[in-house]
């Protein structure tokens, strides 16, 4: 997956990706492989990776939740009240030429008019809070098991995982990647699986511009797909 890659984000760079982030979804095949032989410090390690594989939270939103944001439906699913999303601050410029507004504070040259913007200064903007609605865990999920006994054996306004983010990152890098993977990766099924981007908003807090990337990877992907008939 060529042109997937974004050279130099810190933030995913690791000896796991040197260079940055990558695109490349995990599989519920390795998914299930990492649960089952990966390396975990404690057990309950494993029910925060459940978490965040399912429900497709960030790893923050993940870190806040007590046992009250859980609760059982008739069915025996896990029902998940994420609450509030995490609002996200972002840097943006804009272009004083043609006024479009720029969300990469590091550009140089505006994409609509090709002004030199390198000089402009970049303003902190907050992205509204959303709320979704709860998440429904099928319980029959793989997996979904060792999440239900963290819960269970969580305490009355405890955190269900308190750990400090670092931990969390380590927990998830250790056996798989970086833990925003996850995120790409539920989305990415959720695509594949036609569900639609106004549904993926309701489960992720995610706005339809941000969703659109996503459905950009899974068209590339069944693109490619499409030629393995090719005789
Ligand atoms: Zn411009």
């Amino acid at each position: 997956m060529s042109g997937k890659f974004w050279k130099g984000h810190s933030k995913y760079r690791s000896s796991k990706n040197p260079d940055g982030k990558v695109e490349i979804p995990i599989s519920d095949v390795d998914f299930q492989k990492g649960i089952k032989e990966g390396t975990f410090v404690k057990p309950r390690h494993k029910a925060f990776a459940v978490l965040l594989f399912y429900s497709a939270i960030r790893n923050g939103e993940a870190l806040r939740v007590t046992r009250e944001n859980f609760s059982t439906s008739p069915e025996g699913d896990i029902i998940f009240d994420v609450g509030e999303r995490f609002k996200k601050t972002r840097y943006r410029k804009t272009c004083p030429k043609c006024l479009d507004p720029w969300n990469s504070p590091k550009a140089s040259f505006c994409k609509c008019c090709g002004t030199d913007i390198s000089a402009v200064e970049a303003i902190k903007v907050k992205t509204k809070t959303t709320r979704t609605a709860p998440l429904t865990l099928p319980i029959s999920a793989a997996h979904m098991d060792i999440l239900q006994d963290a819960i269970r054996s969580t305490g009355k306004g405890e955190k269900v995982f308190p750990y400090h983010p670092n931990t969390a990152y380590n927990i998830i890098h250790r056996v798989w990647n970086y833990p925003h993977l996850f995120r790409l990766s539920r989305i990415t099924w959720f695509l594949s699986h036609k569900q639609t981007p106004i549904q993926i908003k309701n489960w992720t807090g995610l706005s339809l511009a941000a969703i659109d990337y996503y459905t950009g990877l899974v068209d590339t992907v069944e693109m490619g797909k499409s030629m393995g008939n090719l005789r």
